[in-house]
């Protein structure tokens, strides 16, 4: 006898889209086929009028993190405790975060203590990227290849400092000599080099010029981390990358220019993969002018209605392989605090939100495939990040990581509908389709608009990278 069967739902998997049974025993799916009447459940969950799709990957998080836009203060974003309950809400079963490493400590140190601050406070499972963020000294990079090891194969780094010099911050940019280091290292042992990338040089003088010229106001972001910037900071990577062998996944591409570069990157048959954020094809610059403007803000920057045209086509067709959220949670508050170029708080709440907007903008309004759809929230991250099979798709052997959407819903999204913080930028937004149901290892967690999981479920997953995905752009 099952444990737990899901029967009468379009059930998404890489085979093809089906009305087919999900049989679960224990933490795992261990058939999807047609219904066979004679097998017996403990629970059977009828999912009729429902998609059956993969748990979503939010690859992109920054949970328990310093608020670095706020130099004076010792703000945090909310914790996993807070955040992953709007994941789980939003039909999200595993999240990655960020270990960061600084030039005063060593990866070792630094994972223990995210793993410490993690253990029994997530709702859904989890794992780190391992971020190398300013000048570190050469022995760091000797760390890459156990990292790897332990299961840990994807490494953050930025190629310019997000902010100006002043007043002082944690550094981010690694310069290109020691990202090509870390380069080498993970084309050696099977890793990925995880990239924020805007050219260094064209950021900071433009924050030097639009000071001089007394145009500080927060709107003028998107002309500070500009197109050019992030045209050239892609086109520069992928240029070491080549020369090393290394894949790359460009975190929150935002720009035409950059969806350009990976394509033809992709074209050349080099494992370059993007991300984009459902905020970047949704919202736009003008959008910074509204009163709640600086809520949609991440940076780089957003930018314009033929950059979303470009992350959409890249969406739904190739080019860009996952959505993510850049999830960075606070309050109202602390999101539109900063108003200057220099101190908006960026990243984003939005985790929660990601499945139901990319299925309602993507599937619904631009003809995106159910399975491009399930690829591009839940399959490419797991596989370019390392989590596949066991993670990112419906079949036997696969953890039971599964989301039910309601395509009926149609509605505007209201405070009401988020679990998170005290606001979320989609309030208002009008959905065709929304998460109603969660499971993760063969548990429900959410359903009928209710927690019913345990906090603390959540696990940390080791990853490893098919060597496929690091030869040649395979998702
Ligand atoms: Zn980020």
């Amino acid at each position: 006898m099952l444990d737990l069967l899901i029967r009468g739902g379009d059930v998404v998997t890489p085979q093809g889209v089906g009305k087919w049974s999900v049989g679960i025993q224990g933490e795992q799916i261990v058939s999807v086929g047609v219904e066979d009447p004679s097998v017996q459940a403990g629970r059977v969950i009828d999912a009729s009028g429902k998609l059956v799709v993969p748990g979503g990957i939010e690859p992109h998080a920054h949970l328990a993190s310093l608020v670095s836009m706020q130099p004076s203060g010792r703000e945090f974003t909310l914790g996993p405790e807070e955040d992953t309950l709007g994941m789980a809400f939003g039909g999200v079963t595993t999240h990655i975060d960020f270990c960061w490493v600084h030039p005063a400590t060593d990866v070792q140190t630094a994972l223990q203590r995210r793993m410490e601050r993690w253990k029994g406070k997530a709702w859904v499972d989890y794992s780190f990227h391992i971020a190398l963020g300013g000048p570190l000294p050469l022995k760091t990079f000797e760390q890459i290849p156990d990292a790897i090891k332990e299961g840990f194969p994807s490494f953050k780094v930025f190629t310019n400092e997000v902010l100006p010099p002043h007043p002082r911050r944690q550094p981010f940019r690694l310069d290109f000599g020691r990202i090509q280091l870390a380069m080498e290292k993970v084309a050696k042992y099977d890793g990925i080099v995880v990239v924020h990338a805007e050219d260094d040089d064209i950021v900071q003088f433009n924050y030097e010029k639009f000071r001089e010229e007394g145009r500080t106001e927060g709107a003028n972001l998107h002309l500070v981390h500009n197109k050019l910037s992030e045209q050239l900071a892609f086109r520069r990577t992928i240029g070491v990358a080549a020369a090393t062998g290394a894949a790359v996944y460009f975190v929150h591409t935002s720009a035409r220019d950059g969806v350009e570069a990976v394509v033809e990157a992709r074209a050349h048959r080099l494992p370059i993969y993007a991300e984009t954020l459902h905020h970047y094809a949704c919202f736009s610059a003008e959008d910074y002018k509204k009163p709640r403007g600086f809520c949609y803000h991440t940076y780089p920057s957003l930018k314009y209605p033929d950059d979303q045209k470009a992350l959409w086509e890249g969406l739904v067709r190739d080019g860009v392989s996952t959505t993510a959220t850049d999830e960075y949670p606070t309050s109202l508050e602390a999101k539109l605090r900063g108003k200057q170029i220099d101190d908006v708080t960026g990243g984003n709440l939005g985790a929660e939100a990601r499945m139901g907007i990319v299925y309602t903008e993507g599937v619904v309004k631009r003809g995106m495939s159910l399975q491009r759809f399930a690829d591009v929230t839940s399959t490419n991250a797991a596989r370019i990040l390392g989590l596949y099979p066991r993670k990112g798709v419906i079949a036997p052997g696969s953890d039971a990581d599964i989301a039910l959407i309601d395509t009926s819903i149609n509605r505007a999204l209201a405070r009401e509908d988020f679990h998170v913080s005290d606001y979320s930028p989609w309030e208002g937004w009008q959905v065709r389709g929304w998460p109603v149901m969660t499971i993760l290892r063969g548990k429900v967690l959410v359903e009928d608009g209710r927690m019913v999981g345990q906090l603390g479920g959540g696990r940390v997953i080791p990853r490893k990278i098919d060597p496929v995905i690091l030869r040649r752009p395979a998702s």
